[in-house]
């Protein structure tokens, strides 16, 4: 048997069905003060979550900390309903003092809302990149914004290799070849290559950028390149051969792929635009399991459909759920194939989940007792950012 993760069995005593499950009265601290609002969003496991409890992201397994919070006298409330004025996020933002988030279904924390939030403290994202939140509002009304940072960077260094070699050997279009019940080697062939011998590029060098250049490594690539504001530690950068390129037109010229590792701020939003595309090489691979808004959503299904792209693969959308016509979903290089979209997962794997239900708990507890907080979670400190990674301020 696979062993369970923290919080499985408080998952399945979770309440599950309607949308907001908030703690029934009966059970609330008779010291009224003591008891603290959290409101969490998260996305809707349905079937899935009831039959595997270790979907601890979803509003059914409730991040396995409901029976802990309540033990502690605080009210609880999930939900997955998060646009509109009318929603369970927008109602409920108004008093909670803690809100959790995931990337993989942003509950959008605007400007706005924000000033709505008259009690709020806190916002975790159970997981990595906390562009959904107006950070610059929060530092100034000293909101903290934490992450459970690292937790899921080597899930997403992982599939960011699979993406590169999917689009590289072509496998999309063969397997869905296999699938039609159809055979002919030299259709999928004529697009497939070897990864060894190909430069490749990572636009970000960080915990997920630096994993999938070091996972690279045994590929025999031509080249590893990185282009971020600072030098790697001499020592990683000699570990894995990698060459920094300080101007990113000249990076991304050089390369056979590129990939998105950097978080969406203001510096890195539509980045990716039709004048870099120009500069890439023509036929490269594009993978970006950074953020969706990172990459202008027309010029890349416009460079991929005219060839100037061979291949476009990730796992974010800017907005998500990403609307059923989303050009990503369908676009196509001019030989049909070149598509690697799939929907925001990479960085939540069940063992991703374990790590950030857990950091998550851990955030939480810290600021309830009072505890300092994990120098790398924080984004947000008391009225200031505390992290780089949100461009350089
Ligand atoms: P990190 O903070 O360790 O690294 C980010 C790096 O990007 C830093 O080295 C920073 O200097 C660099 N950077 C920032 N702005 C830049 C710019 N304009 N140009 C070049 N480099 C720039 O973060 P990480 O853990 O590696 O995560 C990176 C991002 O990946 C997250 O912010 C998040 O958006 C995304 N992510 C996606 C998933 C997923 O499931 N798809 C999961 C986790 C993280």
């Amino acid at each position: 048997a696979q062993a369970r993760p923290p919080g499985a069995r408080e998952a399945s005593l979770s309440q599950s069905g309607p949308s907001v499950s908030s703690l029934p009265s009966c059970f609330l601290s008779s010291d009224r003060d003591a008891s603290r609002q959290v409101l969490a969003i998260l996305y809707r496991g349905g079937e899935a979550a009831q039959q595997e409890p270790r979907l601890l992201g979803t509003i059914e397994n409730q991040l396995g900390i409901r029976s802990w919070l309540e033990s502690q006298g605080h009210e609880f409330i999930v939900s997955d309903d998060k646009e509109g004025p009318n929603s369970d996020f927008q109602k409920h933002i108004v008093d909670a003092e803690v809100l959790i988030t995931t990337p993989f279904h942003p509950g959008y924390l605007t400007r706005d809302l924000v000033e709505k939030a008259k009690n709020l403290k806190l916002c975790v994202t159970a997981g990595v990149g906390s562009d959904h939140v107006d950070l610059n509002a929060c530092v100034e009304k000293g909101i903290q914004v934490l992450e459970v940072t690292g937790s899921n960077v080597v899930s997403v260094a992982e599939h960011v290799v699979m993406s590169i070699l999917l689009l590289v050997r072509n496998f999309v279009p063969a397997h869905e070849m296999i699938e039609r019940g159809d055979w002919m080697v030299s259709e999928v062939a004529r697009n497939a290559y070897d990864l060894e011998g190909k430069v490749v590029g990572t636009i970000g060098c960080g915990r997920i950028g630096y994993r999938v250049l070091q996972r690279l490594t045994p590929f025999n690539c031509k080249e590893l390149l990185y282009f971020d504001y600072a030098d790697l530690p001499p020592d990683a950068a000699k570990a894995i051969s990698a060459r920094r390129v300080a101007d990113l037109k000249e990076m991304v010229a050089q390369c056979d792929i590129v990939t998105v590792n950097a978080p969406l701020h203001e510096g890195t939003r539509g980045l990716v635009n039709a004048d870099l595309l120009k500069h890439f090489k023509k036929g490269a691979w594009l993978v970006n399991t950074a953020r969706g808004a990172i990459c202008d959503k027309d010029a890349v299904a416009a460079a991929l459909k005219s060839g100037q792209i061979n291949g476009y693969a990730g796992d974010v959308w800017n907005v998500q759920p990403a609307p059923k016509d989303h050009p990503w979903r369908t676009m196509k290089n001019p030989i049909g194939g070149g598509n690697g979209m799939v929907p925001h997962y990479s960085g939540t794997t069940l063992d991703a989940q374990a790590r950030y239900a857990a950091g998550t708990k851990q955030i939480i507890e810290n600021y309830f007792s009072d505890l300092p907080q994990e120098p790398a979670n924080i984004i947000v400190g008391k009225g200031k950012y505390e992290s780089k990674a949100y461009g350089q301020r």
